[in-house]
C-alpha cells in the first residue's frame, strides 16, 4: 500500500459513511429480488456480505423474519446498520461481524440463502461465487448485483472508462457462464432501473459533495472529482451498463 492510500481511503470513507446505501440498490429491488428466488426453507439461515450501512440487511431482515448475518470490514457501516436495525424495532434479527467477506471461518453447508448488494466486484464475480459455494447448504440461494454491460453499443469512451475502472465487468450471458462454472444454476435475474442509481445513492451522494467539497482537503477533493465523474459518466451513459441481479441455486 502506497502512502497516499491510507488518507485516499480516510477521504473515500469521509464521503460515504451515514449515506443510505454505498452502491446502486433499493429497498423495491431487494424485495424484488426475494420474491423471484425459489422457496427458501423455514427459518433460513442467512447471511448478507459487503452489507455497507446494510439497507438490504433491514428488508431481510423485515421480510424474512430470520436472523440476518450482515459482514463488513469497516465498523462504522456495521454500527449505522445497527443503530437503523434498533429504530425499526429488527435489532434481534440483526447480527453484525467485521470480518473479510473473502476468508469468512463458516462450516461448509452452513447457509440458506447468501445475499451481497454491490460488493462482489471487489472479489471478481466468479472468484467471489466459487469463494462463497461451499457455504451454502445443498439447493441453498444466492442473490447477488453485479454492474454488467447492458448494450452493444460500447463507444471508445465507455470502454476506456471501464477499462480502466473494472476490466472484468462481463456481460449478461458472460456473468451467466461464469455463475455455472462457480457452480450455480441461474433462476432469473433483471436489471436495475436508474431510479435504484439515483434515490437513494448518487442524490444524497451529491448532496453530501455539495456540503463537504467547500472545505475538502487534497486527498478528499480527489475523491469528489473522480466521484463527480463516475456519476456524470452515468448520467450520460447509462443504457450501456448497470447493476444486475442474480438469482442462483447451488448446483
Ligand atoms: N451492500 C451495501 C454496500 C455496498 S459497497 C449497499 O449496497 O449499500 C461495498 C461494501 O463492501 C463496503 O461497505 C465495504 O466496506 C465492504 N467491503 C469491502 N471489502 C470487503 C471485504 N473484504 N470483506 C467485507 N466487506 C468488504
Amino acid at each position: 500500500m502506497s502512502d497516499a492510500e491510507p488518507e485516499a481511503n480516510a477521504a473515500f470513507f469521509r464521503l460515504f459513511e451515514g449515506l443510505p446505501r454505498q452502491g446502486p440498490g433499493s429497498d423495491a429491488c431487494t424485495r424484488e429480488a426475494l420474491r423471484r428466488l425459489p422457496p427458501l426453507p423455514p427459518e433460513p439461515r442467512v447471511l448478507d456480505l459487503g452489507c455497507g450501512a446494510g439497507r438490504q440487511t433491514l428488508v431481510l431482515a423485515e421480510v424474512l423474519r430470520t436472523e440476518v448475518v450482515a459482514v463488513d470490514l469497516h465498523q462504522p457501516f456495521l454500527d449505522q446498520l445497527e443503530v437503523s436495525a434498533r429504530g425499526r424495532g429488527l435489532a434481534h434479527l440483526v447480527e453484525t461481524r467485521r470480518v473479510d467477506m473473502g476468508a469468512l471461518d463458516l462450516p461448509p453447508a452452513s447457509v440458506d440463502l447468501l445475499w451481497s448488494e454491490g460488493a462482489i466486484y471487489l472479489l471478481g464475480f466468479e472468484d467471489g461465487l466459487r469463494r462463497w459455494r461451499p457455504w451454502l447448504a445443498p439447493g441453498g440461494l444466492a442473490a447477488v448485483t453485479e454492474c454488467t454491460w447492458l448494450g452493444e453499443m460500447r463507444s471508445a469512451e465507455v470502454s476506456a472508462f471501464w477499462r480502466e475502472a473494472y476490466p472484468a465487468m462481463g456481460s449478461v450471458a458472460d456473468n451467466l457462464a461464469r455463475a455455472e462454472r462457480a457452480g450455480f444454476e441461474v433462476c432469473d435475474w433483471f436489471a436495475l432501473p436508474p431510479s435504484a442509481w439515483w434515490d437513494d445513492y448518487y442524490t444524497p451522494l451529491l448532496q453530501r459533495i455539495e456540503d463537504l467539497a467547500p472545505h475538502a482537503d487534497p486527498a478528499l477533493a480527489a475523491v469528489i472529482a473522480e466521484t463527480e465523474h463516475e456519476i456524470d459518466f452515468y448520467r450520460r451513459h447509462h443504457e450501456v451498463y448497470g447493476y444486475v441481479f442474480y438469482l442462483m441455486r447451488a448446483a
